[in-house]
């Protein structure tokens, strides 16, 4: 068999003579991105990175809609991955309908990124809450790291535990992190390699990846949907490395008199507002990531004048199409989280009014501390 080729972007099987079909390339692009031994992307999820235009596969896409449907239809237990620092990112339209009446476990991924000081319980009670909030009912959270393995094998066991004989769909947006989830999955069931089947999900041309368990039944990986309101889709690979937390967040303090602005790089700002004194205001974010301080009133100019020099990412060719920053002012009445999604959060004073500004799409919301 010819080598798979599969798109980084939604994972899609990459062929070149069907412009509408999923994971299309132009046999030009492909050759050219082979040659110079470059990522793949199909021609949606490159638009999506490159002009941010919005495509959801699941609004348009006849296949993903016949996906959904059938797994409506099984009974089995659906493993749902979200990324914990980007929950609205995460979110699957829709996906409270197509699950029917099959129980959701929800696996919060990446938290070899939460600092040490950081309540874990109070971040599965928010992520609960916010499933709720979006008609989700889980019978479950689970943190879990896929890329330094901790607690998955205590997720494997919930799994097992709560499959009750059944099939295992696990579902997620691209970028939560499912496929380092998958691999580890498959290392940890050890000599399974050879065995996990590849085949078509029955009248569509998604692929389906099949991780076999001991009685019969299995683990189906369904593809990556891609979701538009990410900060991955602002910013190349290299600039994402910058802004998307990459190890165990270091806390950083500002002392802040009120109309003070933080720059995170030129992606994002945090601005005191109003409050009676000087606070001190805590980010979490990259470890690499620039945080510049100004007064709130010259911030706008600040920004203008030196996004994509001192205030970078986004930088180069991204710098062109990266949209506005907008603004979401919030007043606290409890000490609280300022949370930019896919970057990280600032921990505020009660009493004080704030504001964070991301690109359009990001969402920018305030929670109870968890620190
Ligand atoms: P998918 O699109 O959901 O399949 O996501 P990938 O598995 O390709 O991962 C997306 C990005 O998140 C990659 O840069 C991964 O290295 C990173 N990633 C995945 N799992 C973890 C994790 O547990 N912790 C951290 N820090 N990064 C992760």
């Amino acid at each position: 068999m010819e080598d798979e080729l599969r798109c980084v972007g939604c994972g899609a099987l990459i062929q070149t003579t069907d412009p509408n079909g999923l994971g299309y390339v132009p046999a030009s692009a492909l050759k050219k991105a082979l040659d110079n031994d470059e990522d793949i992307y199909c021609k949606r999820c490159f638009r999506l990175r490159h002009y941010n235009e919005i495509s959801p596969v699941s609004l348009t896409d006849d296949d993903f809609r016949k996906l959904l449907s059938q797994i409506q239809d099984t009974d089995a237990l659906i493993v749902y991955v979200v990324d914990i620092f980007d929950f609205n990112g995460s979110l699957i339209p829709g996906l409270h309908r197509f699950v029917g009446a099959n129980p959701i476990l929800m696996v919060g991924n990446k938290s070899d990124l939460l600092p040490s000081s950081f309540k874990r319980s109070k971040l599965t009670d928010w992520i609960r809450q916010q499933a709720n909030k979006n008609g989700i009912r889980p019978i479950g959270v689970q943190l879990v790291s896929a890329k330094t393995n901790d607690s998955v094998d205590d997720l494997l066991k919930t799994i097992d535990e709560k499959r009750k004989g059944r099939d295992v769909y696990v579902v997620g947006v691209t970028n939560v992190g499912k496929s380092t989830l998958i691999n580890q999955i498959i290392r940890q069931s050890t000599g399974i390699k050879e065995l996990i089947t590849t085949s078509r999900f029955p009248g569509t041309t998604l692929d389906k990846i099949e991780i076999p368990l001991d009685d019969g039944k299995a683990i189906i990986d369904t593809p990556g949907i891609i979701h538009a309101q990410q900060m991955a889709h602002y910013l190349n690979g290299k600039d994402l490395k910058i802004v998307a937390p990459q190890k165990k967040i270091k806390p950083r303090s500002y002392q802040l008199n009120p109309e003070q602005t933080l720059f995170f790089g030129g992606v994002a700002r945090f601005d005191y507002v109003s409050g009676d004194k000087k606070y001190g205001f805590t980010a979490y974010v990259e470890n690499n990531l620039l945080v510049h301080r100004t007064k709130l009133i010259n911030a706008d100019a600040f920004y203008e004048k030196h996004l994509g020099d001192l205030l970078t990412p986004p930088s180069g060719d991204d710098l062109a199409d990266f949209p506005a920053l907008v603004r979401h002012e919030f007043k606290t009445t409890e000490k609280s989280d300022l949370v930019i999604e896919g970057l990280g959060w600032v921990t505020v004073p009660a009493g004080v009014v704030v504001a964070g500004w991301a690109p359009k799409q990001v969402a920018v919301l305030i929670r109870r501390s968890m620190i």
